[in-house]
């Protein structure tokens, strides 16, 4: 089609006549009804979803319903301030949060208030992000590379994490699920020091939603402890603060995560936990009067975690190239470690079954375990990691090869065994085996181990070193290796921490050789 000059000009015209510099018309309506921290509002017509609304007395809201005669939002802050027949302002923005360097070591609240009484921010506005944002497209990605330890045996031995991978924890309450995201979190001190500036640096976002406050301080206190506190931030919806915040504070601290990933550094993301958002927004969700779905929860509730858990990626090193307004540099990461509270085990649920199939993969933690004093609990039969596997260090993935299925035989056979019934050499052996072997992936809370540190202690396991020792001493045993190699042979200890290195003939040969000397101390 051929444009004729007149017709633009005629076009331009009307633009330039109904310009006027430096005005702007603010969208203004009115509160119909407001109630149980809902509102709806009249005459916003040009609404966005999730933009920002502001009421008269202060108070802010997020707009989530967008029908044809009104707009449905929650209440955010002072919700007892707004009345009907209120005058409001859509703000022509979506919701957003300070982010970058001085949230580090802070609490803040899904708004990015501080609650820590440590002072303002003092971020400016170049530093607010939206906390809705979309995630990384295909071509800006590139697949899991680089590992992401947790500092735990049994999950960096069988269920690796890799950088920009989301691996769920699910288990029923009380089962060690906080625990472990606190000892991953701890762990991350070893990519760079603890110190935040160093590129190395590992940073982490603990998300707490719907926490009894107590839980939280004292994840705050022992990360303040372990030292951890300088490259975490911390962002509490807790139990007692309104439902909206609580569904939106996985998004605020992904888009504080973000901020980081798109300069290039890796940062580890922790949801403790989505049941309790989606609790949040299927309360907010009734009480805006959107037609319930299976159990109770909206039609949406899928995507209300999907669109969450797509923003943790890893990007490509040439993602700058790709997309210069976003990426100052490539290569940054997002992992993140959700988790998921089960009642009595059941995975089938409809908010576990949707968790499950966003995630790359799953640690599930079981109660039985737990109780029976396999701590953490991790139930290693059905927790898989989809993606890690190419994140795990080559030496780490050889001595740690034959672990899974170890454990699975024995497991299989523990069964048997309780019959007493005469058993033959070979059944006695790997009964003997995964018993030790089960001791061995024992580990107490706020002490990760260095991946060197793993695989000595594993390889002593799986070469069956352990398999003549009494049960009751396997754990001292480890401990005791990991001292005697650090103390005797500090360079392979090194070695073996690197990413890269491989598990030669060498490596097996010196690391079997001294195990069999501390063996001869430790027995005699
Ligand atoms: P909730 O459902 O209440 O959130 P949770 O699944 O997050 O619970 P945690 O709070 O992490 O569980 O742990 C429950 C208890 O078990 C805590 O008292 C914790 O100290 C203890 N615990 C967790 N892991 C270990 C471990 N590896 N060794 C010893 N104790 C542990
Ligand atoms: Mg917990």
């Amino acid at each position: 089609m051929e444009l004729q000059p007149s017709e633009v000009t005629s076009v331009l015209k009307k633009e330039i006549e109904s310009f006027q510099a430096g005005s702007s018309t603010a969208k203004v309506g009115q509160v119909l009804q407001v109630g149980d921290g809902v509102a709806r509002v009249y005459g916003l017509d040009d609404c966005m979803m999730s933009e920002l609304i502001e009421f008269t007395g202060g108070a802010m809201g997020m707009a989530l319903n967008l029908e044809e005669d009104n707009v449905g939002c929650v209440l955010l802050g002072d919700a007892a301030s707004v009345r009907e027949g209120d005058t409001v302002k859509s703000t022509g923005r979506i919701i957003s949060v300070p982010t970058g360097d001085q949230l580090l070591g802070r609490v803040v609240d899904a708004l990015g208030n501080p609650l820590d009484g440590k002072g303002p921010l003092n971020t400016t506005d170049d530093d607010l992000r939206p906390i809705e944002q979309d995630a990384p497209s295909v071509v800006e990605r590139e697949p899991v590379s680089e590992p992401m330890a947790t500092g735990l045996k049994a999950i960096d031995a069988m269920i690796p994490v890799g950088r920009g991978q989301r691996e769920l924890m699910i288990g029923d309450r009380q089962t060690g699920k906080t625990a472990i995201a606190i000892d991953a979190i701890i762990n991350q001190k070893s990519t760079g020091g603890g110190d935040p500036n160093n590129d190395e640096q590992v940073l982490c976002v603990y998300v707490a939603v719907g926490q009894k406050q107590s839980t939280v301080v004292d994840v705050q206190r022992k990360l303040d402890e372990a030292g951890a506190s300088p490259y975490t931030i911390i962002v509490n919806a807790s139990a007692s603060e309104e439902a909206a915040m609580q569904f939106i504070a996985p998004y605020s601290g992904t888009a504080m995560a973000e901020r980081y990933r798109d300069a290039g550094r890796h940062v580890l993301v922790i949801y403790d936990d989505l049941t309790k958002q989606a609790y949040a927004y299927r309360q907010v969700m009734l009480l805006l009067r959107r037609p319930p779905g299976r159990e109770a929860y909206p039609g949406d509730v899928f995507n209300l975690h999907s669109r969450l858990l797509e923003r943790s990626a890893k990007v490509a090193q040439d993602a700058p190239e790709i997309n210069p307004a976003k990426y100052s540099k490539g290569g940054g990461s997002i992992t993140s470690l959700p988790i998921i509270e089960t009642q009595e085990g059941d995975v089938s649920a409809y908010i576990p079954t949707n968790v499950i199939s966003i995630t790359d993969g799953q640690i599930f933690l079981e109660a039985d375990l737990f109780y029976s004093g396999v701590r953490p609990a991790v139930n290693v039969g059905i927790s898989v990691s989809r993606v890690g596997g190419a994140a795990q260090t080559p030496a780490m993935k050889k001595v740690a090869g034959g672990l899974r299925i170890n454990l699975a035989q024995y497991r299989e056979l523990e069964a048997f065994a309780q019959f007493g019934s005469d058993l033959d050499a070979a059944t006695q052996q790997a009964l003997n085996r995964g018993a030790r072997l089960v001791e061995l992936l024992k580990q107490g809370q706020y002490l990760p181990l260095e991946n060197a540190d793993q695989i000595v202690s594993i390889y002593a396991g799986t070469s069956g070193r352990l398999d003549d020792l009494d049960t009751a001493k396997v754990s001292d045993f480890a401990e005791g290796f990991i001292d005697y190699m650090k103390a005797n042979h500090a360079d392979t200890m090194t070695e073996l921490n690197g990413w890269k290195t491989k598990w030669s003939d060498d490596y097996e040969k010196l690391v079997g050789d001294a195990c069999d000397t501390f063996k001869s101390q430790f027995v005699g």
